[in-house]
């Protein structure tokens, strides 16, 4: 080992992996200088990923999840030791006095419609404190234009909403959140990640005093936060700094990319049997939901969700700090504290936006060979192009992009759980640009 040299042992290895992509050396080399430039950065990340990660094994170990817990229930599912376990492990992990962790809730929209439903009865107001929630919330609440009036909308059972605007530099406007709330407000709705807004996640300890100043000032009011996308990028959640309840998806952060399907909420425990009696009905709760075999995948996936959160993350800064020194804008910025996983690029023009998009699709494990290309998605008012070669159909805890196809041109890149592969999409789509 005397003479052995680490730097150059890396490097002529990556030249040599990264040529079966035709990468030049050149870009090898640089992506080099990249991630020493992020070494803090990545220490950082590392450190969270440890601390998340044995809290998660601690939790397992708590509660004695055996082999056994992997077996099946079918039918109404009574007495599924591994279901109750995970429920028991997901809320001691986040916190939380209770979770609801159930293979029946689909989407992220599903799980945050369950909460809001549990906690609003008619005559009730909701107030959404951080601007206009989650594109796909619009049909549950009931305002937008494609919500039909009898879908059985929030609005449509007779429950009021209310919206605050964030500051003018994106930040949340505590007085006016204060100001909105009034008699009938019964839950605040906070959302953590920056979905589709031009704003960056809100941190952990941004959140904290926006909460806390709710409840102080009007106790009994429940605030709610959408935690899609957030779990594990920092060392809390939003329930360990007051939060009345959360929800998300699995198919995102904490099912770590092994669960197939799946969604949680978590909180105070009142609140998550009242999501129990939504999702299932009254009287049964949370006492039926087979898991058909799926334990071992929803468990081994938040076992590894701290991890695979990391290499997100990782490959995101990446990302960022690569196109920033390639011409493209990237928000958030590198170096920062990243609570979620959403990384916005913003192209020059719509056919680097394109490149873009697939050479993501190129970097992939799976359906590589195929190459999206935009087109009218219902919904959006110009062409939208959509990448992702994923092992679970849609998740974006794996690596995916799009972006609609007009001016600012931005791509919303998500996800990525192989640090490898989401460098190696950054510089095949460096690659092609610089072709052309
Ligand atoms: C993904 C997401 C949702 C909705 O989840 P789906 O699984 O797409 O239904 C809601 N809120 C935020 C912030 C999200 O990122």
């Amino acid at each position: 080992m005397e003479n052995f040299n680490i730097e150059n042992y890396k490097l002529e290895l990556e030249k040599r992996a990264y040529s079966a992509w035709n990468i030049s050396p050149k870009l090898v080399e640089e992506a080099l200088h990249v991630e020493k430039d992020l070494a803090a950065s990545f220490a950082r990340i590392e450190s969270n990923k440890i601390f998340n990660q044995l809290k998660v094994l601690k939790a397992m170990q708590k509660y004695k999840f055996a082999e056994t817990d992997f077996a099946a229930t079918t039918g109404y599912g009574y007495n599924d030791s591994g279901r109750e376990k995970i429920e028991k492990i997901y809320a001691e992990v986040f916190g939380a006095e209770k979770a609801l962790v159930r293979l029946s809730i689909s989407a992220g929209t599903q799980a945050i419609a369950v909460a809001l439903y549990a906690c609003l009865r008619p005559g009730d107001e909701m107030l959404a404190a951080f601007g206009k929630p989650y594109d796909t919330l619009d049909s549950v609440i009931g305002i937008g234009d494609d919500s039909a009036a009898d879908a059985g909308s929030l609005k449509d059972f007779g429950v009021s909403y209310r919206q605050v605007e964030l500051t003018a530099d994106g930040k949340p406007d505590i007085p006016a959140i204060l100001a909105n709330i009034n008699d009938k407000t019964k839950l605040v709705h906070l959302q953590r990640s920056r979905g589709y807004q031009r704003r960056n996640a809100f941190t952990i300890s941004e959140l904290e005093p926006v909460i806390r100043a709710i409840k102080k000032y009007k106790p009994e009011v429940i605030v709610f936060v959408d935690n899609c996308y957030g779990e594990f990028t920092e060392i809390m959640e939003p329930t360990q700094v007051g939060a009345d309840l959360i929800a998300g998806s699995l198919i995102k952060n904490p099912g770590g990319s092994l669960a197939p399907s799946g969604g949680y909420v978590a909180g105070r425990g009142d609140l998550v049997e009242k999501a129990q009696c939504r999702l299932t009905a009254p009287g049964i709760g949370g006492e039926v939901g087979p898991s058909l075999g799926y334990n071992r995948n929803i468990i081994q996936g938040f076992y590894f969700a701290p991890h695979v959160v990391a290499e997100c993350l990782k490959g995101l800064e990446f990302s960022a700090l690569w196109f920033s020194r390639h011409n493209v804008i990237s928000q958030p910025e590198a170096l920062g504290i990243r609570s979620d996983i959403v990384q916005l690029l913003e192209f020059n023009d719509a056919e680097s936006l394109i490149k873009f998009c697939q050479s993501i699709q190129a970097a992939s494990p799976i359906d590589s060979h195929f190459k999206p290309v935009p087109w009218a998605m219902p919904g959006y008012d110009a062409d939208v192009i959509m990448a992702c070669g994923a092992f679970v159909q849609g998740s974006s805890l794996e690596l995916s992009a799009d972006g609609p196809i007009k001016a600012p041109y931005t791509a919303y890149m998500q996800g990525g759980v192989v640090y490898e592969n989401v460098k190696l999409a950054a510089l095949l789509a460096t690659q092609e640009l610089q072709n052309t």
